[in-house]
């Protein structure tokens, strides 16, 4: 079962002069408001009982991260950023016997604070919990040399997966949870995922492992991320600022509209392209955030009678399937990682994110 303690909680860990015994840097959310983040030096907290060091060897920039950022993401300031990570185990606390020093693990972030007896929490869907926090905006998170977290959110990273694909588990989840878990996906299939985003392009991997014939719909900035979709294994992809998506999606199914349509962006118009390809009887799954109202014949939903699913990050069961994906090496994550920069150059990796000129950035720790 889940203990309701998080890292926050833990003391700061102190010298023999009651002063904070280490500090160490991180990106972190001052306050409330546009921006309102630095590189701060933050003390360290106590290893309490059963939780775990960590050392944090990447943390990935999510597009939670820049929401939080412009605080269109709930935040809790001041706050560490980061809930995409893996690292190396440096302590445990009292009473953890699954984890030693030495040990690689990928971190669930989201389950930083969640009640544990809810009927969402006992179903190991932890993101319905009405009190859940998850790291990175919830409680601090990642962006910084060493978190402590509670041994239950550590996933043991298998021998033969790098740290770096530990990193990427986060963002992997939510892609293993929408194309995996809500309906299958079948060779002779055609998909059109609208939206060529880092969750996006995770998704198309596991659609091409599939077999599915795939079409990637994205904008005029999408260029670099449509040409790493080609290298995925995406059949057909499309600027939609510069073709007209209805037109090659009726080429490229004869007519017929596609099997699924994968909404990825969040966008109104995205949305609505979605609805015209998908075939009657077709599915729908939302996985982009549109943040607002929309415009949409809703009357499609019936018309076409579609099934439509809506997939809000993972659960347990995710988790579990994420980390034997990643043993069983059947699908190579590696190309959506496209920079590496050392933590005090967070501002231009958050910066390639927000240009669109990279895919994921990992960030690992530093003092300048
Ligand atoms: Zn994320
Ligand atoms: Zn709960």
């Amino acid at each position: 079962m889940i203990i309701p303690t998080f890292d926050a909680t833990a003391p700061v860990l102190t010298g023999p002069d009651g002063k904070p015994a280490r500090k160490q840097l991180a990106v972190v959310k001052t306050a409330p408001g546009e921006g309102n983040v630095s590189l701060e030096w933050i003390p360290e907290r106590e290893c309490v009982p059963g939780s775990v060091r960590l050392e944090v060897a990447y943390t990935g920039i999510c597009g939670t991260d820049i929401h939080v950022y412009h605080d269109h993401f709930r935040n809790f300031p001041p706050v560490v950023l980061g809930h995409e990570f893996a690292g190396t185990v440096v302590e445990v606390g009292e009473g953890v016997k699954t984890f030693r020093p030495g040990d690689r693990a990928c971190v669930l972030g989201s389950t930083a604070v969640m009640c544990g007896h809810c009927e969402y929490c006992r179903q190991g869907m932890y993101m319905f919990c009405p009190v859940r926090r998850g790291m990175g905006h919830g409680v601090s998170g990642s962006m910084t040399r060493s978190v402590v977290v509670r041994a239950d959110q550590l996933y043991r990273l298998p021998e033969n997966v790098s740290l770096e694909e530990g990193a990427l588990a986060e963002p992997f989840a939510s892609a293993v949870q929408a194309i995996e878990e809500l309906t299958p996906f079948n060779v002779g299939d055609t998909v059109l995922l609208s939206g060529p985003g880092p969750i996006g392009l995770l998704c198309l991997v596991l659609l091409a492992s599939h077999r599915c014939q795939t079409i990637v719909a994205g904008i005029g900035d999408d260029t670099a991320r449509l040409a790493l979709a080609r290298k995925l294994g995406a059949d057909v992809t499309v600027d939609v600022s510069r073709e007209d998506l209805d037109r090659v999606i009726d080429r490229e199914t004869n007519g017929r509209g596609v099997d699924v349509a994968i909404e990825a962006a969040g966008a109104e118009s995205s949305l609505n392209a979605c609805l015209r390809a998908v075939r009657r009887l077709g599915r729908l799954i939302q996985l982009g955030i549109v943040g607002g109202d929309v415009t949409v014949p809703f009357d499609t939903i019936l018309y076409k009678q579609l099934r439509v699913f809506g997939s809000l990050g993972h659960s347990f069961t995710t988790w579990d399937r994420v980390l034997r994906i990643l043993e069983q090496r059947k699908v190579d994550l590696s190309p959506i990682v496209t920079h590496k920069l050392p933590l005090s150059r967070w501002r231009e990796g958050f910066d390639l994110c927000e240009s669109k000129q990279g895919v994921k950035v990992l960030l690992s720790y530093d003092e300048p």
